[in-house]
């Protein structure tokens, strides 16, 4: 059921049940964070693996505090630059937070959002809400309230309608448990935009050296279409498809060769957050083109084309 009246919304999550949220992201699927069986549902419904760790929301930096969660000064310079907004803080967890939320670890991950509607929703309440992307687990994750109600529309309380996504990716997240701070996740704030405000050249190392085996980045397959994606050039495929049973998506041009209905372009102008916010609704229309398989091009590897590399190559794990 997709609804639009935030006191409802508020009336679903208070009575433990779960609901689907709109965020500048992507659409989560949120549940009363210190209610542990209403966080039980959330791996149960998205199928998640236990051991995957849920992001907590809230609308202000002093709720957090009140929690009893303390960020530290680099932490707080980037939250006073960005949030609300796509980036997330994994920082030392407290009492007040459930372990089934931090999958047992004794860090947790906390994040403002910036959409109105849930900004409002969320200071309507006297918790705060653990959301992970409002789709199955390893599926491509929903921009759009009715991408949402397509895949868990009956298992779920209610779907409230925040309309599509702004910036379409996940949110980027560091973790703050170290003395400096380590980038785990690439998202929807770039490396570029977070180093201004830091100074230094971030930690990446953890993304290369898999220390988060937890972040979805960090797994095999993730983002996956039903059909097969693949990131090499369409000529290695005429064995497997001819150029008519191909779909294609690219960045700013048409493929010369493959059928131009087959294909989706991310930013004709070039720009790479018209490209993210298209990204997932893009890989959704290729795979529901029904074709043998899915040609997807990499961005350069600079500013948000990094982030939209990272999901492209784990849509096209096999
Ligand atoms: P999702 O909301 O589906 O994008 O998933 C949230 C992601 O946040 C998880 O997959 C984790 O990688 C990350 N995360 C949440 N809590 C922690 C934590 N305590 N430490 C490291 N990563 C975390
Ligand atoms: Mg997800």
């Amino acid at each position: 059921m997709i609804i639009k009246d935030i006191a409802l919304a508020k009336l679903i999550l208070t009575q433990g049940n779960l609901l689907a949220i709109p965020t500048e992201t992507v659409y989560g699927l949120a549940a009363n964070a210190f209610d542990a069986s209403a966080i039980a549902n959330i791996y149960l419904v998205k199928n998640r693996p236990q051991f995957n760790p849920l992001i907590i929301h809230s609308n202000s930096l002093e709720r957090f505090f009140n929690w009893g969660l303390q960020l530290p000064e680099s932490a707080l310079a980037l939250a006073h630059a960005f949030s609300p907004g796509p980036i997330t803080f994994v920082v030392p967890k407290s009492d007040a937070i459930p372990d089934l939320v931090t999958a047992g670890q004794n860090t947790v991950a906390i994040r403002i959002p910036n959409h109105p509607i849930t900004l409002e929703l969320l200071g309507s309440l006297d918790f705060p809400l653990a959301a992970p992307s409002a789709n199955l687990s390893g599926s491509v994750s929903p921009t759009c309230a009715e991408d949402v109600e397509a895949q868990l529309g009956n298992r779920i309380g209610a779907i409230l309608d925040g309309g599509r996504c702004r910036v379409g990716l996940e949110s980027t997240i560091l973790s703050f448990v170290d003395n400096k701070p380590k980038l785990l996740r690439l998202g929807g704030l770039s490396i570029e935009k977070i180093e201004q405000v830091l100074k230094i050249k971030l930690d990446t190392t953890a993304l290369i050296n898999n220390e988060n085996p937890q972040a979805p980045g960090m797994m095999s397959r993730h983002y996956a279409p039903k059909t097969p994606l693949y990131l090499d050039a369409a000529e290695n495929h005429l064995q497997e498809a001819n150029y008519n049973e191909m779909a294609f998506i690219g960045f700013k041009v048409k493929h010369p060769n493959i059928v131009g209905s087959n294909q989706i372009i991310l930013s004709e102008k070039g720009d790479y957050a018209e490209a993210a916010q298209q990204l997932f609704a893009a890989i959704r229309m290729a795979d529901s083109m029904g074709k043998k398989l899915i040609i997807a091009e990499l961005l350069p590897a600079e500013n948000l084309g990094l982030a939209i590399n990272d999901r492209l190559k784990r849509a096209a794990v096999k």
